[in-house]
């Protein structure tokens, strides 16, 4: 297992280390080379995971490979970041706070349905609020290397705030890079609209 500071994680544990020692952020990561990115496992010191940079299902499947702390069960793996009986569920329950999945789902609905609600023909002032909002966005963003490559994908791809289809095709190519690192399919960008405003042509939808 590969244990290293990244970089990002490094510059936010300054902020809180100041209020305690067990902020210190460290990545444990296993083979983050050759894993795909959902699969890696993020803890602070303490071992408390950060939940909204790990997969759920990573980070059951790490504990349910530890032996001394494996039930019989399949289904069940025992959460060693708090207690070594205290017993995970195989699925995320709802009212849990969310991992990097969850919390992505939920995030690119926000970020999709603000574009999807943006003006036509945006005043300056609105195409200013907009750039503002994608850039907050992806310093704040919790999973704190999504974040970063967000930026980093900002930095190479100037958000388009020019017009609705502007701003929604460039939200839809951005998710698209995420959905490539991920090995995910990618997104047919024309659609997007149907996908996030008008809903489909067939009528599913409503
Ligand atoms: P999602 O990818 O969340 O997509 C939700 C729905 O959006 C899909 O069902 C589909 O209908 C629609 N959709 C898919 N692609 C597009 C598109 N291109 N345009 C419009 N609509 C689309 N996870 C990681 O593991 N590592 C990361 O580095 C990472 N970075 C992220 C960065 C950001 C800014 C965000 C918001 C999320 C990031 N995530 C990351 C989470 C990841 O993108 C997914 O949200 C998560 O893996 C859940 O995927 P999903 O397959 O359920 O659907």
């Amino acid at each position: 297992m590969r244990v290293y500071l990244h970089h990002h994680q490094r510059l936010v544990s300054r902020h809180y280390l100041k209020s305690s020692l067990r902020a210190l952020f460290w990545a444990k990561m296993e083979s983050r080379k050759s894993l795909p990115f959902s699969r890696m496992v993020c803890a602070y010191t303490d071992n408390i995971r950060c939940r909204s940079c790990t997969s759920f299902a990573a980070w059951s499947a790490m504990a349910a490979t530890k032996p001394a702390q494996t039930h019989s069960s399949s289904s069940i793996a025992t959460d060693t970041s708090a207690s070594s009986t205290r017993q995970t569920p195989a699925t995320l329950p709802d009212d849990c706070p969310p991992d990097v999945e969850a919390l992505g789902r939920a995030s690119w609905t926000l970020l999709h349905s603000v574009t999807a609600a943006y003006p036509e023909k945006p005043s300056l002032s609105e195409q200013a609020t907009a750039m503002n909002f994608v850039s907050s966005f992806g310093k704040l963003y919790p999973c704190n290397w999504c974040g970063e490559d967000f930026r980093r994908y900002m930095e190479r791809n100037k958000v388009r705030v020019g017009s609705r289809d502007e701003f929604g095709r460039w939200m839809c190519e951005a998710h698209n890079e995420v959905n490539q690192k991920l090995g995910k399919n990618v997104f047919d960008c024309n659609k997007w609209g149907e996908r996030w405003r008008t809903g489909w042509k067939d009528g599913r939808c409503g």
